[in-house]
């Protein structure tokens, strides 16, 4: 972790809620390479997780449900961390839309016993604990202009974006409060952890099984939706940078170059070596949206600035890195349902 700006003197422990998810498990590898002893929160045994999931050797798993205040509290206080990364939710836009009440509730109330929770024990210990909240670009859904910064109004157009942009105010309320308490405004980033519900691993993993002859049609939603794609590890050391800075505050984290779906099937197919992709794409209402996010690209001069951060994957690799894994997968019979 960059340490440039942080006042404390070297590792402690680390508490992840949603350490089995994509950005949780690159985060617990990379605070354990630092020294950092981490700890999980988890709805089900490591030895039961999902497919999606990613356990890392090291890390101490807790059971706890976040819906659950009185859980989140009693794991908080037997684990006694330095640091809180809030990670943990209902991750998929679309999938707010098949349970928004769930999303409310984990992806947004859930926050709020969260952030009570580090105070309570803040307050009974006198040591200070910092919260990293995973904030997310869905609070500018209805933006008018791109790029967004972190001053662009808050209109969401998902249940997810409203969960957040409920969470993202409620962080900043114990900010107010005395808290070290920042948020990561996080536009979409991918890896090869990435679950095949999101669009991004959808196409890799399906323009692979195409080439290789094993599924036929790609349904997409729609082509059109326009994000700013960045990789999660790059995503990760940003957490960590804002974390440790001098200050708690808000930060997007994006990579500032946006791309359509389209572009994405485009490069996704050149990597496998189709280039007639629109024979094998189709288009299925019942995947799009009943309300999608505007243009989504994020302006990262606070924390490039501020924090030195900046992206180190451009979209052609990370696509093409996307690709030659799933390829990789299909080949060792392990590729994602789709
Ligand atoms: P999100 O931005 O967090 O919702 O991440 P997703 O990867 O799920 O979706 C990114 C964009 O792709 C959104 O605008 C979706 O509407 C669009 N999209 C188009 N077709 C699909 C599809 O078949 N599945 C998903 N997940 N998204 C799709």
């Amino acid at each position: 972790m960059n340490r440039q700006n942080n006042a404390r003197t070297g590792p402690g422990t680390a508490f992840i809620t949603g350490v089995t998810g994509q950005d949780g498990s690159y985060l617990a590898e990379s605070l354990m390479s630092q020294g950092w002893e981490v700890h999980g929160l988890v709805r089900h045994v490591p030895a039961h997780i999902n497919d999606g999931e990613t356990t890392v050797d090291g890390v101490e798993y807790h059971l706890g449900d976040l819906s659950q205040p009185h859980d989140v509290g009693s794991v908080l206080k037997s684990v006694r961390p330095d640091l809180v990364f809030n990670l943990g939710g209902i991750s998929s836009v679309y999938q707010s839309w098949q349970q928004p009440y769930e999303t409310a509730l984990v992806s947004g109330a859930s926050v709020v016993s969260m952030l009570e929770a580090t105070w309570q024990l803040q307050q009974a210990t006198g040591k200070e604990i910092r919260f990293l909240q995973a904030s997310s670009a869905e609070l500018f859904g209805e933006a008018k202009s791109a790029p967004q910064n972190e001053r662009t109004p808050i209109s969401p157009v998902s249940p997810y974006g409203a969960a957040k942009a409920f969470a993202h105010h409620a962080v900043n309320v114990y900010r107010g409060r005395g808290m070290f308490a920042a948020s990561a405004i996080l536009y979409n980033h991918e890896s090869v952890r990435r679950p095949a519900k999101f669009v991004t691993r959808k196409i890799t993993a399906g323009a692979a099984a195409i080439a290789a002859g094993k599924l036929d049609k790609l349904s997409l939603g729609n082509l059109d939706a326009v994000r700013d794609w960045g990789w999660a590890p790059d995503f990760v050391d940003a957490m960590e940078r804002i974390v440790s800075a001098a200050n708690p505050s808000d930060f997007v984290v994006a990579t500032g170059v946006s791309h359509s779906v389209q572009d994405f099937v485009e490069a996704a197919f050149a990597a496998v070596g189709i280039d007639n992709w629109r024979s094998v794409v189709e288009l299925d209402e019942s995947l799009a949206r009943p309300s999608d996010a505007a243009e989504m690209r994020g302006d990262i001069t606070k924390i490039s600035s501020e924090l030195g951060w900046r992206p180190s994957m451009d979209f052609e690799s990370l696509v093409a890195a996307m690709v030659r894994n799933d390829e990789d997968l299909l080949a060792k019979d392990k590729a994602p349902q789709l």
